[in-house]
């Protein structure tokens, strides 16, 4: 019942390719096809020199600009960074923070991560936490108990009433840009113990708030098996979603999966 609180989202991650002279070209080829499917949440995040078209190129419609890092830090002698006070000033919503990328090529830990997620969620900006993690239980001699440390270290000492606004992204890294998504009971295993986790740590109604994404090669074909699964609130997308009639295809087949899981609640 709780998952129909849980608005499906579908988020393509653009990583460092596209064009600022490409990106508005993108959102107006989108832009008719989605209102088709209000119910799901389309988000788009960009490398940051892109930002300021995506923005111009997506207002007034429903579309919502994310960026794909920021620091932690207002202002400062950081060169190079970008701040979460400038991506709110210049109309980002959602920025992914701890993406497999950062952490395994520039070094992201779970603290900087925790410092990016508390700094994002002072700027009403809503973090997108990857968690690239391999779930597994928490001690050998008690292989009942499963908890994703990750999820665990990224939110450390953010309150109940503010962490029910983040997102989390279960990206596996052997499942990004491999072509290989992770089968759909086993990625739906994984989210309900990223679930479990936060049951853990906060409680029942926080666990049931909090959107949870898979992520890892999803594509239309895969996506809807994915998507029907109780844990599974969305989807993050790499390369399929590059291109426009992809993203169009993946708002469409989320919406499809919401119908089915509002079916499946009736039936029960
Ligand atoms: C990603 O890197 O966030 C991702 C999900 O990539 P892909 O869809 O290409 O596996």
């Amino acid at each position: 019942m709780e998952m129909m609180n849980r608005r499906p989202l579908v988020i393509a991650n653009w990583k460092m390719n596209k064009l600022p002279s490409e990106s508005a070209a993108y959102i107006q080829k989108i832009e008719n096809p989605l209102k088709r499917y209000p119910d799901v949440i389309p988000v788009l995040a960009g490398q940051d020199v892109l930002l300021p078209a995506m923005v111009e190129a997506a207002k007034n419609t429903a579309i919502s600009i994310g960026a794909e890092n920021m620091y932690w830090q207002d202002r400062g002698a950081f060169t190079g960074e970008t701040s979460p006070a400038a991506l709110e000033d210049l109309g980002i919503s959602y920025v992914i923070i701890g993406h497999s990328e950062r952490r395994n090529y520039f070094r992201e830990t779970d603290e900087k991560v925790n410092l990016k997620a508390q700094a994002a969620l002072q700027h009403n900006l809503i973090p997108i936490i990857a968690i690239d993690e391999a779930i597994k239980p928490r001690d050998d001699n008690d292989r009942s108990h499963w908890v994703v440390n990750e999820v665990i270290e990224s939110l450390e000492g953010i309150p109940a009433e503010v962490v029910k606004s983040v997102i989390i992204a279960y990206e596996p890294t052997a499942a990004i840009g491999s072509g290989q998504a992770m089968t759909p009971a086993l990625a739906q295993f994984s989210l309900r113990r990223i679930r479990l986790t936060l049951a853990d740590m906060y409680d029942w109604d926080v666990a049931n708030a909090v959107r949870i994404m898979y992520g890892g090669s999803v594509k239309p074909e895969n996506a809807y098996e994915l998507m029907i699964q109780d844990d599974i609130d969305g989807v993050l997308v790499g390369d399929s979603a590059l291109n426009p009639d992809n993203f169009i295809e993946l708002c469409q087949v989320a919406n499809r999966a919401l119908l089915t899981k509002i079916r499946r609640l009736d039936e029960f």
